[in-house]
């Protein structure tokens, strides 16, 4: 199965002078980096691009948002009485300099990070360059025409950066939901095409979760709150089997059927969403899969005193942190016959090692389904497995939380659409 858009294979840059979206927005503290995974999820692209004989590859990214990060930091500090240094808080958190020398590293082969991501300097470095130099351009979010609202403004920007280049690889999933000048109205300007990043996160979740999914499709939806992931939740419903719901969220759930949840997570304003939800499934013939049992605290917190309850028995001074033993079996039965399996959020607060078994054994149950696609929507699932050290048994990881989510919402990626079609 293959994705609608162009890729680089479908394009010749041999000698090309290549200007390429990359998502090096990865977890940094005072320089140094925290998770490399998105910065090597770019090499097959870049790779691919040094064997063909582009001439130059100029990358671009973002890390973070300065103004909005430094601002929401200075606001903390001043709270807490500290003082802060706004210059070196950039510094340490939104250049890519760092990320520049990790590059190098990764790729054996010098990369040279630019001082802003427009200028003289910068066509300079592309016309002298020969052999696939590689520029890596400072963070497009320095510039604030970048996330621009007004399409003119973006289009200033973008004008400067396409001076860079003759095509424009687009391989920053994680990023494609937003219209920015980057990573999409570049795209305007120049033959654009997907990374191969790009492909297999659509390749995975717009052909083989949304598209045409093998059956049964069962989706585990986890996490906190209702709110945040019912519009995923209504999607999944037109398209799967059985639906898993567990994490805080599955107690609106419960409650909204007049389960006693106790002291555990809900929105009462979800109740009503959550009853039509029910009831939307039933319609649809759709398995609605919720915890049978569960480990309950009293505080959030690994020295808690725990117990595990069945889910008509939870204490009213107690919450539900975690899904119970009952509810693990159950979950791994409706994974057991799958062809395509979802994933998007935790069963429990599994930061904390007391409430964690249960999405380790997820996780771990997902590793073993050897005979199921596996695809992890993005963000905390992702620790998730992680953690369990089953990341490699995953057929497909997306980079992409947010991106991801919308994806699946049935929403079309600014990023995306702006590529050239097949
Ligand atoms: P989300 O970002 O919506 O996917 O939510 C992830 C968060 O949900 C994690 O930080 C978990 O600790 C939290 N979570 C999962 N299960 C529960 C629960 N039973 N009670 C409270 N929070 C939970």
């Amino acid at each position: 199965m293959s994705i609608s858009k162009k890729t680089i294979k479908d394009i010749d840059v041999s000698g090309k002078r290549v200007l390429m979206r990359v998502d090096f927005n990865v977890p940094i503290k005072n320089g140094v980096i925290q998770d490399d995974t998105r910065i090597k999820a770019a090499l097959p692209s870049i790779q691919y691009l040094l064997d063909n004989g582009a001439k130059s590859i100029v990358l671009m990214s973002h890390l973070g948002d300065p103004k909005k990060d430094s601002k929401k930091n200075k606001e903390k500090a001043e709270k807490s009485g500290k003082e802060f240094d706004e210059a070196s808080y950039i510094d340490g958190h939104h250049r890519l300099a760092p990320i520049g020398s990790h590059l190098s590293g990764l790729l054996k082969k010098p990369v040279e990070v630019t001082k802003s991501c427009i200028g003289e300097e910068i066509a300079q470095l592309v016309n002298n360059s020969s052999n696939g130099a590689i520029i890596l351009l400072e963070n497009t979010r320095f510039h604030k025409e970048e996330t621009s609202k007004e399409a003119s403004e973006r289009e200033t920007l973008a004008k400067e950066l396409i001076k860079y280049g003759e095509v424009y690889v687009n391989d920053a999933f994680g990023t494609a939901h937003r219209a920015h000048a980057s990573t999409e109205t570049v795209a305007k300007y120049l033959p654009a095409v997907a990374g191969f990043l790009m492909e297999k996160e659509l390749e995975f979740l717009e052909e083989k979760i949304v598209k045409s999914p093998a059956k049964p499709f069962v989706a585990i939806v986890g996490g906190a709150k209702v709110s945040s992931k019912i519009t995923v939740i209504e999607k999944l419903l037109e398209k799967v089997d059985r639906i898993i719901i567990g994490g805080g969220m599955a107690f609106t759930f419960l409650k909204s059927m007049g389960k006693e949840i106790g002291g555990s997570l809900c929105e009462d304003d979800q109740l009503d969403v959550a009853k039509t939800t029910l009831e939307k499934a039933k319609e649809k013939n759709v398995e609605f899969i919720l915890q049978t049992d569960a480990i309950v605290a009293s505080e959030f917190s690994n020295d808690a005193e725990t117990k595990t309850v069945d889910i008509d028995s939870i204490p009213s001074n107690m919450m539900g942190l975690d899904i119970g033993p009952k509810s693990i079996e159950l979950f791994k039965k409706a994974l057991s016959d799958a062809k395509t399996i979802f994933w998007n959020g935790p069963v429990g607060v599994f930061e904390l090692e007391k409430f964690s078994r249960g999405t380790i054994e997820i996780a771990n149950t997902l590793a073993g389904a050897s005979g199921a696609i596996t695809v992890i929507g993005g963000g905390d699932s992702v620790s998730a497995v992680n953690k369990a050290g089953v990341a490699d048994k995953m057929s497909h990881i997306s980079t992409g939380g947010g991106a991801s989510m919308e994806l699946v919402e049935g929403k079309v990626l600014p990023g995306v659409a702006a590529l050239n079609d097949k």
